[in-house]
């Protein structure tokens, strides 16, 4: 019996090492051989960054406000084609304000998907709001419009154009779908099920500037969206986000209460409300206008690192890399392997081999339900988060990794 059951582990063990084995051969052949670590993701700075950084420090105006600041915002709104951007600190800074223009109010409920970076959780706590979890989808990696729309049927009622929870009685007020890695989720469909319930869409297109559905910039279709220009994002302000909006009403709103809720006077101090010091620096948006700039190469180089890797790995049974959903274009900011149910297994084993032999490699999230910090918060059922929160890995990403385009 002992025998037999050391051999059967001895198996499992030789099967889960193959698989790892056979997932970094592929990884290095699409990369090519590199010498040192290879980071999940790295910013790359090939274009006019040093110059106006430079510019920037020699004006003396580096701090909040100045000419890179509006540059950044005209650019940026260019870019993905919505009327208004708000340049302000980070990405997490932008979901705050982004929900309280939205309307979040103390004790309202916010529908956000459980498989999200906790910036999307904590934005909701910011406003003494209740994070409410929903659940995923395999083709997005985003939120599950159809199971969405059968629970919010099921678990609340209209009262006055407002959604109303059953259970908790409170409002659920807005909801944040979260394109993940870069993916568009099915915004059309969360959409069109925001819509029916009265509730408002805060898009948090933190990881997917340049990402399309339908031909239209993710981030625009809700009332509010957030980008984020962290240092691992596919453009980088070194920290930094900003708010998108085609309300020119909100858009003045944002301004106002991101700059400390300053009326406008040449000298005097007087604000009208608890305001906000989250304006963007002049500084991080010089260096915001630099990357900018070269926003279409990164896609270019991240999409052409995808068709390698696809080409790769499409011999190995057991895992799919993660595609472009239907109609969307996809930045691939971070490249995704699913692995399939039967082999969540030999998740740590390839995540250990990878990150030994110096590529950086890393699972989803914990899902935000499971932390203590949103353990009492409400959830619908969870199956396919909880799936896919075993499954994926995150594997070196980079625009750099392409050397023929880039670097
Ligand atoms: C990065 C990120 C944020 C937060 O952005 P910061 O600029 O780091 O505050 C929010 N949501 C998601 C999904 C992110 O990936």
């Amino acid at each position: 019996m002992i025998l037999k059951a050391q051999s059967t582990n001895m198996v499992i063990m030789k099967s889960s090492m193959d698989l790892a084995d056979d997932v970094l051969c592929a990884i290095k052949r699409a990369i090519g051989e590199k010498t040192g670590f290879i980071p999940l993701h790295e910013p790359s700075f090939i274009g006019n960054e040093w110059r106006y950084v430079k510019d920037c420090i020699d004006s003396t105006f580096v701090s909040s406000v100045g000419a890179y600041v509006d540059r950044f915002e005209i650019d940026l709104a260019k870019k993905v084609g919505s009327k208004h951007a708000i340049a302000v600190v980070n990405g997490t800074a932008a979901l705050h304000v982004g929900l309280l223009l939205s309307g979040v109010k103390e004790g309202d409920e916010v529908l956000v998907p459980a498989l999200t970076f906790v910036a999307t959780g904590n934005a909701v706590r910011y406003c003494s709001a209740i994070p409410h979890f929903v659940d995923s989808c395999e083709d997005t990696l985003g939120i599950n419009v159809d199971k969405l729309r059968v629970y919010l049927s099921k678990n609340t009622f209209m009262v006055n154009s407002q959604c109303v929870n059953k259970s908790t009685g409170r409002v659920i007020r807005a909801i944040i779908p979260m394109h993940t890695f870069g993916h568009p989720v099915d915004i059309e469909g969360v959409m069109k099920v925001a819509n029916e319930f009265g509730i408002a869409v805060v898009e948090d297109a933190a990881e997917s500037l340049g990402s399309a559905f339908k031909g239209q910039s993710t981030g625009t279709f809700g009332t509010v969206g957030i980008f984020s220009f962290n240092g691992n994002k596919i453009i980088t302000t070194g920290g930094g986000g900003a708010i998108v909006t085609n309300d020119s009403e909100i858009a003045k709103k944002a301004k106002h209460i991101t700059t400390t809720a300053k009326l406008p006077h040449a000298w005097e101090y007087s604000h009208d409300m608890v305001g906000f010091n989250y304006r963007m620096p002049n500084i991080n948006a010089a260096l915001g206008c630099a990357q900018l700039e070269n926003l279409d190469l990164f896609i270019e180089s991240k999409r052409s690192l995808y068709s390698r890797l696809f080409f790769e790995f499409s011999g190995i049974s057991g895992i799919r890399l993660m595609t472009e959903p239907k109609n969307c274009k996809s930045n691939y900011w971070l490249q995704t392997i699913l692995l399939d149910p039967s082999h969540v297994h030999e998740r740590d084993a390839i995540l250990a081999h990878s990150n030994n032999l110096g590529f950086m490699a890393r699972p989803a999230w914990n899902l935000l339900s499971n932390l203590e910090i949103f353990s009492n918060c409400p959830t619908m059922d969870l199956s396919e988060a909880r799936s896919l929160e075993k499954r994926i890995i995150n594997i070196p990403s980079s625009a750099n990794l392409k050397q023929a385009t880039v670097g």
